[in-house]
């Protein structure tokens, strides 16, 4: 089915590229109209005014937006990394009104176990915006793994990652690798979990799991058909 409605809710700039960048970018080969909202600025944990450091990932946000083909990012702007300092309901609310806006039926975000407290609010918070209420439009919700914060929790059975959606991303990794380029800040030096060649290792491996050359993995939370 092309020509649906997706958005992806990402805690900070470059999740939406490093968990389902490449699935993003399939979809819009498929004829789907992507958007993006990220929640939390992304640079202000790492010191405290650094605003030229907000604005510079904004762009580089709207830049890797351009290599996926998606629509360019909505940003809720919320604390980075205290996103525990806004009432939920106020977190919640951004979803809602991104959601009301593009009226998606597949919605993406985080995995609920991840180490970072901005990626499990936002998690909780997707869930919320879009419960199955008789009149909700969302008919599907998966979270994506996020290099160097889903590996990184605890890893008992009910916070780990166990994918059970493939998504074949063959073609779209070319497009993945160019976004994550967009934030040269962001990303390390190999082995870091956040270099580029761990990321196309982590395609490699969920591919391998599915039988493709490469692919970007899900769970599932919810689908209704
Ligand atoms: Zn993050």
């Amino acid at each position: 089915m092309s020509g649906q409605s997706i958005l992806i809710v990402a805690a900070h700039p470059d999740d939406e590229v490093l968990g389902c960048g490449a699935t993003a970018a399939r979809h819009v080969a498929d004829g789907d109209t992507v958007h993006v909202l990220i929640m939390a600025e992304g640079a202000t944990s790492r010191d405290a005014d650094d605003i030229d450091g907000v604005e510079a990932l904004r762009q580089s946000a709207v830049a890797a937006a351009v290599a996926l083909g998606t629509q360019p990012p909505r940003f809720a702007g919320l604390a980075d990394n205290r996103m525990d300092s806004h009432d939920m309901l106020d977190i919640v609310k951004e979803v809602e009104s991104a959601a009301a806006d593009v009226t998606p039926t597949i919605v993406y975000t985080h995995h609920g176990g991840d180490l970072n407290v901005d990626h499990r609010l936002t998690h909780q918070a997707v869930l919320t915006a879009c419960r199955p209420q008789p009149e909700e439009i969302v008919r599907a919700i998966y979270t994506f793994e996020t290099p160097s914060s889903t590996e990184w929790s605890a890893t008992d059975m009910e916070e780990a990652f166990l994918p059970q959606r493939f998504i074949d991303v063959s073609d779209h990794m070319a497009a993945k690798i160019a976004a994550l380029e967009c934030y040269g800040s962001e990303m390390r030096d190999f082995p870091h979990a956040r270099s580029i060649k761990a990321v196309e290792a982590l395609a490699t491996l969920r591919g391998s799991q599915s039988g493709l050359v490469a692919a970007e993995a899900f769970r599932v939370i919810r689908e209704v058909i």
